[in-house]
């Protein structure tokens, strides 16, 4: 249910009409307007329907969400909200880029990458120490010792970290060393997994899962609010259709309608969206124009050697120009990069 206040409420009386949705057993979520405060409030629709929500000072209108997801719409909050990982705002006025190799794979390589993509401008370093590998016989990462490796490179470069986490029992040492938590694509539906980074403290950034609709990727971002944590980036990545020239189809229409349905803030990865190196620039200036807050973008030092995705990732001058492209675009639609 969403309440929203008249234009000349008090702090007092917003306090108060808190103070009492507390005492009834709800929880709620408080946006602040330029001229109007949104309240959305939390627990089992029964419960609220039965409070007299309407009565309560102060409150011009309640309201409630039709939608099968609640907290993750945009009229929960009436306002996109930006989500902070270590300090870097995602969702604001900012393009904000994260870039890494896929793998992290040695102190050399994920410290050497850092320092180039933070040189051309990315503002989050990304690297698997967790792989979700088609093959069990692939690469599946480096574990602890990778978190460690990327805890080394943030300290080198300031850049915080996102990195992914794939099982609940790992959620103890991520926390430890990562600013924010990545659900990859074939996690989007592990609903236990989902609850649980619901309860970190860390941001979680959601990517979709490849044969997900908008709709079941919101879904499974509700999942996650609704255990309290409300830092969610969503992320678009690419889905399975009929084309098989590329790695998968990068769904630009869910970008504006995104931005429309939830107040999350989206980002595209076009590494993974269309997994050929010579095109992920276009992708990458495509995504901004459409109204991405941010892009992840796969960089390896030398690509040959990855252990994993190097067919995809470009060179730091690659990424050089990526980042020059971008900006060129961002300033375009009113933003920066
Ligand atoms: C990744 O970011 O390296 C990754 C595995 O992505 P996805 O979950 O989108 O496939
Ligand atoms: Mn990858």
């Amino acid at each position: 249910m969403i309440l929203i206040t008249k234009p000349n409420t008090t702090e007092a009386q917003i306090d108060h009409i808190i103070e009492r949705i507390a005492q009834w057993g709800l929880r709620c979520e408080v946006s602040r307007g330029e001229s109007r405060v949104v309240i959305g409030v939390i627990g089992a629709e029964d419960h609220i329907r039965e409070k007299p929500l309407a009565a309560l000072p102060g409150v011009e209108s309640v309201t409630p969400v039709l939608k099968p997801y609640k907290l993750v719409s945009y009229e929960f909050r009436g306002m996109h909200s930006p989500v902070s990982v270590g300090g870097v705002q995602v969702g604001g006025a900012e393009v904000v880029v994260m870039s890494g190799p896929c793998s992290v794979e040695s102190r050399e390589q994920i410290v050497s990458i850092a320092q180039d993509i933070k040189a051309a401008g990315a503002r989050i370093l990304r690297g698997g120490a967790f792989k979700p590998r088609t093959s069990p016989y692939s690469f599946q990462g480096l574990g602890v010792e990778g978190l460690k490796l990327l805890a080394e490179a943030r300290e080198v470069t300031g850049l915080p970290v996102i990195t992914e986490i794939m099982d609940t029992k790992d959620l103890e040492a991520v926390e430890d060393y990562a600013d924010c938590l990545q659900v990859g694509a074939r996690n989007m539906q592990n609903f236990s997994l989902l609850k649980e980074v619901g309860r970190s403290k860390l941001p979680v950034m959601l990517k979709r899962g490849m044969s997900a609709t908008i709709k079941d990727f919101l879904m499974s971002a509700e999942y996650i609010l609704s255990e309290g944590n409300f830092n969610v980036i969503l992320c678009e990545r690419g889905i399975r259709t009929f084309e098989t020239y590329t790695r998968n189809t990068l769904d630009l229409n869910a970008i504006p309608v995104l931005k429309a349905e939830t107040h999350l803030p989206v980002v595209v990865d076009p590494t993974h969206g269309i997994g050929l190196r010579e095109h992920v620039a276009a992708m990458s200036a495509a995504a901004v124009a459409a109204g991405a807050d941010g892009l992840m973008v796969e960089v390896h030092n030398s690509p040959e050697l990855a252990k994993s995705d190097g067919e995809q990732a470009l060179l730091p001058e690659e990424f050089g120009c990526l980042m020059a492209r971008v900006r060129a675009v961002a300033h375009a639609v009113g933003r920066s990069a």
